[in-house]
């Protein structure tokens, strides 16, 4: 329902935790049942915390559980489709040593699930999110580029989708895809943010980047970079986000 990202210096903070957490209660008016998040360090570690219930039972499960500064970090606020709406079904989702999170549905999940059931992947949850997860940590396997992954496995799904991932191999890159659903790009000094709506990063930015349909991008602390389904280079466009009750 409400997706954030975050990537910025090459030290570990609590910069992206904090902005990320700061997103979601700027989404929460929008409604959702779960939140979770996932943060990457620059030595390599993914970390994940995802509550049923309020943000409130995040941040209490965070207090409890810390995790440690990142450099980059997606946040989500579930509004579930498929699956109830319980810890193990909120986002982000992990395979491996990858993180996703996703709004919308993905209607073909049920075939590319026996897919990997079939070829021994276990599942943890009963949603359709954490059969992308799958597909791409497998795609990333072959191409260790996690925007290469992202772009092959988006071009299969059918539904609606804003999707976000990270991998602990990549701890300064956050990458999205969209189709039928939104993903905005905030820009920043030396970090960049992305979010289902510019309310995620309104508080950072105002200068921001509307993806097209079917478009990925790809974000380090210092570049944004847009394509389509097909890899190839894509136009996003520019803005200053003028709103006031943002303030
Ligand atoms: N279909 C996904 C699920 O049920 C995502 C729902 C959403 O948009 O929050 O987990």
């Amino acid at each position: 329902c409400g997706i954030v990202g975050y990537v910025g210096s090459q030290t570990a903070s609590s910069r992206p935790l904090d902005v990320v957490l700061e997103g979601l209660r700027r989404l929460e008016y929008r409604g959702y049942d779960s939140a979770g998040v996932a943060l990457v360090s620059p030595t390599g570690d993914l970390g994940t915390a995802k509550k049923a219930g309020k943000l409130a039972n995040l941040v209490e499960e965070l207090d409890l559980h810390p995790l440690d500064g990142a450099t980059a970090a997606i946040g989500h606020t579930r509004w579930a489709t498929h699956g109830a709406p319980n810890d193990v079904n909120a986002h982000p989702h992990v395979a491996g040593r990858l993180a996703l999170i996703h709004n919308g549905i993905v209607e073909n999940f049920a075939v590319l699930k026996a897919e990997l059931l079939a070829a021994g992947v276990e599942f943890s949850s009963e949603t359709d999110t954490e059969v992308v997860a799958h597909l791409v940590a497998r795609a990333y396997e072959s191409s260790h580029d996690l925007t290469q992954a992202l772009t092959e496995v988006a071009g299969t799904l059918h539904g609606t989708f804003t999707l976000l991932a990270v991998h602990a191999d990549a701890p300064d890159v956050v990458v999205g895809a969209r189709h039928d659903s939104p993903l905005v790009v905030g820009l920043g000094d030396g970090e960049n943010f992305l979010g289902s709506d510019v309310a995620a990063f309104i508080a950072h930015t105002r200068e921001a980047l509307e993806l097209g349909q079917d478009q990925v991008v790809t974000i380090t602390p210092t570049s944004v970079t847009v394509t389509d389904f097909d890899g190839k280079p894509a136009d996003a466009r520019r803005y200053t986000v003028d709103w006031d009750a943002a303030a």
